[in-house]
């Protein structure tokens, strides 16, 4: 059996196809523009290149968006000056924040990323959102996780009664996908660095996500026939080849459905960050958001 390839551009297309239509009746029946500030410290090269391809994203769908740079040696408190700022400009909508943060700021992380109004959170970090996924009223979801789930459901792969793993438990990736799978009624297992006998859990998975950053650690014997395997790990090896956390060649043969990496659920986070402004100008001018979903 060879598994479904579920392409991350397929599915962030239909992502952003809705945004753009959403965005559209927002600007006609609502005069309202989402608007997105992204703020980027310091000359790292791989930050620049994401925070380029973000403004590239919002504008192709008329997303209103800002980018902030500011020097390295930018202080936290003029960062947090700044952050104060947009969460007080109309025009925006969402604010992010891109990591890592130059190292004489690295430390206060958490008090800048907590100083971005839950309302305008749209990476879904603050933990009034934290709190708010975890008793199950989903608000501003972290992008990847979501992405993830997104994806799911646009695959029309049923998620209630299954058995889902998740292996890595970070903020970013695996608690939020415990949650989003928790909440879509899956039986869910966490798996992480501290698990014994890994294969045996994973092979219970359903629905499989890896999010360990490792390249090729799920293997063959760690899943089962037919499961889904969604893989959020992206790996640099040699050649400056990308790669996922999954063994993708032997895993394919196995599995139900995979997602490939490059080409997966990374595609899929930027289109959950352009969904996610439009939800926070609709929530912030009391535009109903459910028509969104
Ligand atoms: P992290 O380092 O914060 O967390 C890794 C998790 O893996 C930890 O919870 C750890 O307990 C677990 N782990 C480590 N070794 C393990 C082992 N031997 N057995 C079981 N669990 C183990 O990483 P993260 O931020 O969650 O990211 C995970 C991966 O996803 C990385 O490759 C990252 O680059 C990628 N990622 C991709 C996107 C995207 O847009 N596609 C977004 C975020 C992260």
């Amino acid at each position: 059996m060879t598994a479904k390839i579920l392409e991350g551009k397929y599915f962030a297309a239909q992502i952003k196809e809705k945004c753009k239509q959403d965005i559209e009746m927002l600007k006609t029946e609502h005069q309202l523009t989402p608007g997105l500030a992204v703020i980027i410290v310091g000359e790292n090269p791989a930050s620049k290149v994401y925070v380029a391809n973000k403004h590239r994203s919002c504008e192709e769908i008329g997303i209103y968006s800002e980018v902030i740079e500011l020097p390295a040696s930018t202080s936290k408190q003029a960062l947090l000056d700044k952050i104060e700022h947009l969460n007080c400009d109309p025009k925006i909508h969402g604010i992010l924040v891109q990591l890592p943060l130059p190292e004489h700021i690295r430390a206060a992380e958490t008090e800048i990323l907590n100083a971005i109004s839950p309302a305008k959170d749209v990476d879904g970090f603050h933990p009034v959102n934290v709190g708010k996924l975890a008793i199950g009223e989903e608000h501003l979801v972290p992008c990847t996780p979501y992405g993830c789930i997104k994806m799911l459901e646009l695959a029309d792969i049923p998620i209630a009664g299954k058995q889902a793993v998740v292996i890595g438990r970070s903020n970013i990736v695996g608690k939020p996908m415990f949650h989003l799978l928790l909440a879509r009624h899956a039986t869910v297992t966490v798996c992480h660095s501290r698990s014994k006998d890994l294969a045996n859990i994973t092979r219970q998975a359903d629905i499989l996500v890896a999010a360990v950053g490792k390249p090729h650690f799920v293997t063959v014997d760690m899943v089962k026939p037919g499961a889904v395997v969604i893989d959020v790990g992206i790996n640099r090896i040699a050649d400056k080849k990308l790669v996922g956390d999954v063994d993708f060649e032997q895993v394919k043969e196995v599995a139900g459905a995979i997602t490939p990496v490059p080409g997966g659920v990374g595609l899929l986070t930027i289109a959950m960050l352009l969904h996610n402004t439009v939800k926070a100008a609709c929530i912030i001018h009391q535009v109903n958001v459910k028509a969104l979903e």
